[in-house]
């Protein structure tokens, strides 16, 4: 597959004869690529890359979002959802409450189960294994995708008990992929103003890095429109490709756009198209060991998200029964769009959807296969 010869601006020229032999594009491309008011040729090159692996495929998941508990004791500065034990409006899911709801959820269809809570300073492992255990009793063939690397790193301080032990005890117990959050940014100099208390971006990594090396493939995320810089985003993907050359273990890069109401961070400003779209395409062309490109139409719109297929995305979400994290920090998406609702965004950007899960098994028409 060739690359259309027709990409006008001169260094991104540059960049796409080194995507064209499969060589690594540097940090200082990723940044020209960040400013590039070229938005086309950039997108010439993403689109490319994302064809190369994917061909007119754009994948969507049916899934629900379980968060357990809202209460938490890091309360970082950037979140919206989290709250102190005595706050009114603080909960925590009972094992009966978390039976309904996924039933419920399974009436209507879900594949998948997206799992992450605060770091509630009561709940031990067992809660954790009982409540994998009981979705799987619901719907065995449940795809459960659970737990951060920060609530991973919490549960192993929490129980006393080493990180692979949490992993291996939680994997019996159901899980079969990570979510990528709590990744932010991993610049300390950011991190320390938006999440202080978090893990730091280099335990995040590690806790990544285990999870790999137990078999589990995971997401990664990246949090932007806040207060961090060019240098800080092209740190952030350096770090994560570097970690995918050594584990393999990212399925997708996830970048998600900050929303700051009901957030302590004071930030003003929001991203334009233009913003979203260099931050997407440049993610596309940096990370080229990374399979997939998600763009969650739940922070970013639907109208931006079915854009941004044509810039490098391949994956646009799922449907999100019951969202709540993103709508605490003021999205004004809906917190449930149908399987019909995207598989017609994606047909009309010219690709043909598939229903996937975190793992990329076709659930079409009963088909058994395995994308990258
Ligand atoms: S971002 Fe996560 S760790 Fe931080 S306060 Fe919110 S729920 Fe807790």
């Amino acid at each position: 597959m060739a690359l259309p010869d027709n990409i006008k601006n001169k260094k991104l020229r540059g960049i796409a004869e080194k995507v064209c032999n499969k060589i690594p594009v540097g940090r200082e491309d990723a940044l020209y690529m960040l400013t590039t008011d070229d938005i086309l040729d950039l997108g010439t090159i993403a689109h490319y890359i994302r064809t190369r692996l994917h061909g007119n495929i754009a994948y969507y998941g049916v899934n629900m979002n379980l968060n357990y508990t809202n209460i938490c004791e890091l309360r970082c500065p950037l979140c919206a959802y989290s709250c102190d034990e005595d706050d009114e409006k603080a909960f925590l899911l009972s094992l009966d409450e978390i039976e309904q709801r996924v039933k419920n959820a399974v009436s209507m269809g879900i594949d998948e189960v997206h799992i992450v809570g605060g770091l509630h300073p009561h709940l031990t492992i067992n809660y954790f294994e009982q409540l994998l255990r009981l979705i799987k009793e619901i719907k065995p063939d449940m795809h459960i995708v659970a737990f951060t690397a920060v609530e991973y790193d919490y549960f192993a301080k929490k129980n006393k008990i080493p990180l692979e032990e949490v992993f291996k005890r939680l994997m019996d117990a159901g899980v079969e992929a990570l979510p990528g959050g709590g990744a932010e940014i991993f610049s300390p100099r950011v991190r320390d103003i938006i999440a202080p208390k978090k893990i730091s971006g280099s335990k995040w990594l590690s806790v990544m890095g285990t999870a790999h090396k137990m078999g589990l493939k995971t997401n990664a995320t990246m949090l932007y429109n806040h207060i961090e810089n060019a240098e800080d985003i092209v740190d952030h993907l350096s770090k994560i490709r570097n970690l995918q050359d050594e584990t393999g273990g990212f399925k997708t890069f996830v970048p998600l756009q900050f929303h700051s109401e009901n957030t302590k961070l004071e930030v003003t400003h929001t991203t334009t198209g233009y913003d979203d779209i260099r931050i997407y395409a440049t993610s596309r062309i940096f990370l080229h060991n990374v399979p997939h490109l998600k763009a969650l139409w739940m922070y970013l719109g639907d109208k931006m998200a079915q854009t941004l297929l044509r810039f490098g995305v391949d994956d646009i979400g799922a449907t999100y029964h019951n969202e709540k994290v993103v709508h605490a920090a003021g999205a004004q998406t809906p917190d449930f769009g149908s399987e019909t609702f995207l598989k017609r965004l994606i047909h009309k950007a010219q690709l043909i959807p598939e229903r996937t899960t975190a793992s990329y098994r076709s659930l079409s028409a009963g088909l058994e296969k395995e994308f990258v």
